[in-house]
This record gives structure tokens, C-alpha cells and sequence, in this order.
């Protein structure tokens, strides 16, 4: 199901989550106010190629609402809702890739590399992958 505008003079906010953070890059990604190559969507998440991909296949999965990293999550049944929809999203989306195998990601604060601060699970496929991760 599509979230895009029906109508292109209304207005942009109307595709923005309550939760819409004017500074984050992946809000605005969400709300359409910035171009990216999407894969998937639906009411509650969208899947996107990553600028800088990894590995062939590199996908980005993202709530529409805002949510900082993993370590914003609770119990509460919304972020329940939205961990399932995020990994319905990648399993379906690796599905329609056709790969083998592949490996989900999320970079939890600056430290363990996290340079955007919307959660997201990188999913990557295509090529052999090292273990540990560096
Ligand atoms: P992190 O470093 O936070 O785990 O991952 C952020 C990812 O977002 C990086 O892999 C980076 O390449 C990707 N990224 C950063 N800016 C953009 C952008 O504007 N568009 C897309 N599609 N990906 C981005
Ligand atoms: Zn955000």
C-alpha cells in the first residue's frame, strides 16, 4: 500500500508521522521530503537502498515513526508493533531479492558506529560475509 500523496498541491506535511523530528534525515526520507530509492513500504515502515552500499544488495529498513536507536524501545505495544513490521519488512524484501542469505544490522550510538539517529536494520546480501563484523 502506497502512502504517497493522491494529490500533488497537498500539502507535505500530510504524509508526516506525529513523531516527524525536523532535523532527522530519515524522518524527512520518510515523509517523502527527500528523494530514496524505496524497495517497499507500508503504513508503518519503508525499505530503502543505502547511498553507500556495502554489499550488493544493502537495504535500509526504517520506521516511519521516529525512534532514536534500539535503545529507545520499550515493552509498550507500539514498538512491538513496529519491531514486527520492520522484520516482516526485511523478510519480504530479502524474499523479493532472491538471496541466499543475509545479515540484518543496527548500529547502537556513535560508538558502535551509528551515524544516523532514526533506528534502521541495514540488510546485507550478495557477497560473502566476515565474522566478526569489524
Ligand atoms: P549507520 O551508520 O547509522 O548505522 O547507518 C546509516 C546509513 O545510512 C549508512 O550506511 C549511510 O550510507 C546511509 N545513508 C546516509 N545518508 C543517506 C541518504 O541520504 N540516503 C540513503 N539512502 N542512505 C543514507
Ligand atoms: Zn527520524
Amino acid at each position: 500500500m502506497s502512502r504517497r500523496r493522491a494529490f500533488p498541491y497537498a500539502p507535505l506535511v500530510a504524509d508526516r508521522d506525529p513523531s516527524y523530528e525536523p532535523g532527522c534525515l530519515f524522518c524527512r526520507i520518510a515523509a517523502d521530503e527527500l528523494p530514496s530509492d524505496r524497495v517497499y513500504e507500508n503504513e508503518a515502515v519503508i525499505v530503502f537502498r543505502d547511498i553507500n552500499p556495502r554489499a550488493p544488495t544493502h537495504l535500509l529498513a526504517i520506521p516511519r515513526r521516529h525512534l532514536a536507536s534500539v535503545d529507545d524501545l520499550t515493552d509498550a505495544d507500539p514498538d512491538r508493533d513496529t519491531l514486527a513490521a520492520l522484520f516482516a519488512a526485511l523478510r519480504s524484501v530479502a524474499a523479493d531479492a532472491g538471496v541466499r542469505g543475509y545479515r540484518i544490522v543496527t548500529n547502537v550510538g556513535p560508538d558502535a558506529g551509528q551515524s544516523v539517529f532514526h533506528i534502521h536494520f541495514h540488510l546485507l546480501a550478495g557477497r560473502t560475509m566476515l565474522w566478526p563484523p569489524g
